[in-house]
């Protein structure tokens, strides 16, 4: 045994798992996957050298659900790397332990795993894992812009529309950008909630009350500001592409609707900026 791979966490909200541990470790998910012959997905984060394994069930009968079932949310297992896993397999079945499985099975982050009963660990399910040298085909979200359009659509299960998406893709290579004047436009990775860009902002203005006065404000997202935060611009998303999302101008806990998309914004931007203010 090399060390203690990662830590197996059993959760039922898969997303707000995701958000909880990424506030707590200060990190982002670096790999989400799915886990076909276990049917669970999985999310990993890294804290220094050690590493978190999130789980969530895709059907009832997959051990995370019975395991859930059984003893509610937490850890699951506790994963040791090992050099060779069939080597330390054999070790183990010498000493006696029962192996969950005869031959090693394909799980998450490139590994090749098995597992010791819990009974025979004080209670504890241990996952022996070797990492496997070459890329597997999986469906893992190594995380370049598509792939974070792609995790962020699938997390907050919102669409961001195709003009806006287009906008991100220039940004990212650093091409193009709207900024001008006090306008800051922000890139993907700066595209956050109203609650999470300024949602504690108590300076002047204070915008801790727009979450009261927004509907639905966690359907929208800042993707521009003026000024440090003398004003910000927030687009609404929705479940599937839509024909209209509204752009708002927000000030404090005041809005206004300014436009009906991202094209139709940056139109008026260009246009002459203060049509866009509130
Ligand atoms: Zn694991």
């Amino acid at each position: 045994m090399k060390k203690v791979e990662h830590i197996g966490i059993a959760v039922n909200d898969f997303n707000a798992a995701c958000s909880l541990y990424e506030k707590l470790l200060n990190t982002k998910v670096y790999k989400v996957e799915e886990v076909d012959s276990e049917s669970v997905r999985t999310a990993f984060l890294q804290s220094g050298s050690n590493k978190i394994e999130l789980l969530e069930a895709l059907s009832d009968d997959s051990p995370i659900a019975k395991f859930i079932a059984k003893k509610g949310e937490g850890i699951h297992h506790i994963a040791f790397e090992v050099e060779d896993i069939k080597t330390e397999m054999a070790r183990l079945k010498r000493e006696g332990f029962v192996l969950l499985s005869d031959e090693p099975k394909l799980g998450a982050d490139n590994k090749r795993v098995c597992f010791i009963h819990p009974k025979q660990a004080n209670g504890v399910l241990i996952e022996l894992c070797e990492a496997i040298e070459y890329p597997r085909k999986a469906k893992v979200m190594a995380l370049n812009l598509d792939e974070q359009l792609t995790l962020f659509q699938f997390r907050n299960k919102l669409i961001i529309p195709d003009d806006l998406t287009a906008y991100f893709k220039l940004t990212d290579t650093e091409i193009d950008s709207y900024n001008q004047d006090m306008f800051t436009f922000y890139k993907f990775d700066e595209f956050k909630s109203v609650r999470e860009d300024v949602g504690d902002y108590r300076g002047v203005p204070d915008y801790r009350n727009i979450v009261n006065t927004l509907a639905e404000h966690e359907n929208c997202f800042v993707f521009a500001e003026y000024s440090i935060y003398v004003e910000v611009f927030a687009i609404r998303l929705y479940e599937t592409q839509s024909n209209q999302n509204e752009i708002y101008a927000i000030c404090g806990d005041e809005y206004k609707v300014v436009a009906n998309s991202f094209t139709e914004f940056i139109a008026l931007y260009r246009n002459n900026w203060s049509d866009v203010m509130i």
